[in-house]
């Protein structure tokens, strides 16, 4: 790679850089990819963790709402996602709530089960009702310019604006529901990834997120896992003559007429535009800027193989709990307790944590052999656990959380997890568990931020410039990844944006 010269040059593989990467090549472009991992895709990847066994999970990121079906049909991708039967199941102390995706007089029953009257699901339905106002009005904008709060707040109507946007989710919440467990439920999209306060804005922002994409909001399972996304980027990108390069971590970039991009393997290439992937903070550094802090990653992602479902005390069908979110202690009063304990450097007592059953969705992630003798995927994704509960005694830091989250899990099951895991041929149990600084250190996730930093609201100021919310100073450089405004998530749109202002810099789009 000694002197090549490239028309685009993007720094990371993210499902991002593909996606950026196969857009403008597909315009005719020269485009390489340079990926510092061995494999492309970022956190979007499949992996057979326990190699003992034939399951293939998304290690990472596990569910797919935000990709436009756009970047699908554009790109020629052949990947769908699956709707799960279930929306969610919460459990916390004796209560439970089980909600379904259509089936409104159900879950209407249930909800008059948990609260005693009927009022709780008419709330719940206007709410969604609003939101789904709200998403097709914002769903459209995402692979546009930025919108202005204005024209948004205009087609929005300023009562759901103020509502939704404008007012901190906690009092919203407050003020729309009674129950406790309600209230957590809806809560719980405005902090993922997210270390916030229910009244902190981010929690806010970090639900707008959660609710818009395609414009329904629909967090549904990637059919044959987060890895066949990428791998059909990968081959979107093959089509097209996209050079993807990976083991080839970016260490500095240099700016005359072209960048100068300088790689680990001491190999020098040129380009005339250079797409970050990476998160904003580390862009600062390969630019030799100061670098500013950034904010919390604030998780623990365990992956589970089990070999067979856990029995509920309750009763409940784990086939049912288990096919949507499981929510697990996560009421707004717990929230709020998890989070002050976590912000004074307290492990919280209580772990809210959410789980989630692909194979119920997805048969294909298992070997025939291992369906048929009942296993199954779990997903936990646990809240309120920043970077900093962990940064000292990392190890045992790790081992205490993971531990009263088991505990805290079998509260509710009848089978102690411990004796549904499938076991390794050295006999140790199916489980892995990434803390923020993993992931930092797996896939270069500042602090462990699986958003490269916290998000923001996907609109301009009307006195701000219109922008695809990609650039940077350097009309030549511009962010592709999570770190950009409309960044986070498995999306595809910070991707998508950024090859338009590359495209439209050069007089090439129609
Ligand atoms: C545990 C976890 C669970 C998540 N769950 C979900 C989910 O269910 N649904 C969802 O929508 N989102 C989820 N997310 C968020 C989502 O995965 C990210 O927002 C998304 O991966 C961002 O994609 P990206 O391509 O912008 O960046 P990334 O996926 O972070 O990829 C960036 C790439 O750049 C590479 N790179 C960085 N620096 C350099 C360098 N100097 N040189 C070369 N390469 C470099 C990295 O190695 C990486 O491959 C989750 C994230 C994590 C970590």
């Amino acid at each position: 790679m000694q002197s090549e010269v490239w028309d685009v040059a993007v720094v990371g593989g993210g499902h991002n850089g593909l996606v950026a990467a196969a857009y403008l090549a597909r315009a005719g472009l020269s485009v390489t990819v340079l990926e510092r991992s061995q494999h492309m895709g970022g956190a979007a990847v499949s992996h057979q963790v326990f190699p003992d066994f034939d399951a293939r999970l998304s290690r990472y990121a596990y569910l797919v709402s935000l990709l436009p079906d756009q970047i699908v049909e554009d790109l020629g991708l052949s990947f769908r996602t699956l709707a799960r039967p279930v929306s969610s199941y919460s459990v916390s102390k004796s209560e439970s709530l089980l909600i379904w995706p259509d089936a409104h007089e159900r879950s209407a029953a249930n909800f008059a089960q948990l609260t005693g009257g009927v009022d709780e699901f008419k709330a719940w339905q206007t709410f969604y009702a609003e939101l789904g106002h709200l998403a097709r009005v914002l769903a459209p904008t995402l692979l546009q310019k930025l919108p202005t709060r204005s024209e948004l707040r205009q087609k929005v109507g300023s009562g759901i604006w103020q509502q939704l946007i404008e007012t901190p989710l906690g009092q919203t919440l407050q003020a729309r529901f009674s129950s406790d467990l309600v209230r957590g439920l809806v809560l719980t999209d405005g902090l993922i990834g997210t270390f916030a306060n229910a009244d902190d804005l981010r929690a806010t922002t970090c639900f707008l997120y959660h609710v818009v994409g395609n414009g329904n909001g629909q967090w549904r399972v990637p059919e044959g896992g987060m890895g066949a996304l990428v791998n059909q980027l990968l081959a979107s990108c093959a089509r097209s003559g996209v050079s993807l390069h990976t083991n080839t971590a970016v260490t500095a970039l240099q700016r005359d007429a072209q960048w100068e991009i300088h790689t680990q393997n001491q190999k020098t290439l040129r380009a005339r535009f250079v797409l970050a992937n990476c998160a904003p903070a580390h862009l600062q550094a390969l630019l030799g800027q100061t670098t500013e802090p950034c904010s919390d990653g604030s998780q623990l992602k365990v992956n589970m193989l089990l070999r067979k479902l856990p029995r509920l005390k309750n009763g409940m069908d784990p086939r049912l709990a288990f096919a949507g979110t499981f929510h697990l202690n996560e009421t707004f009063t717990e929230l709020q307790s998890a989070h002050a304990q976590a912000a004074a450097d307290r492990m919280p007592q209580i772990i809210p944590a959410e789980m989630y059953c692909h194979s119920l969705t997805d048969t294909t992630i298992l070997a025939p052999e291992l369906l048929s003798q009942g296993y199954h995927t779990l997903t936990l994704f646990a809240l309120h656990l920043p970077a900093s509960l962990f940064d000292h005694a990392h190890d045992q830091q790790k081992a205490l959380a993971l531990e009263r989250l088991m505990q805290q899990l079998n509260q509710h099951l009848e089978d102690p997890i411990e004796t549904c895991l499938a076991r390794t041929a050295n006999d140790l149990p199916c489980l892995e568990a990434k803390t923020p600084q993993e992931l930092e250190t797996e896939v270069n996730l500042p602090r462990g931020h699986i958003f490269h930093g916290d998000l923001s609201m996907p609109f301009r100021e009307d006195d701000a410039p219109a922008t695809w919310g990609v650039e940077t100073p350097d009309p030549q450089l511009f962010l592709c990844g999570a770190g950009a405004v409309r960044g986070g998530g498995i999306s595809g749109i910070p991707g998508h944006n950024a090859a338009q202002a590359v495209l439209e810099q050069l007089g090439l789009v129609n």
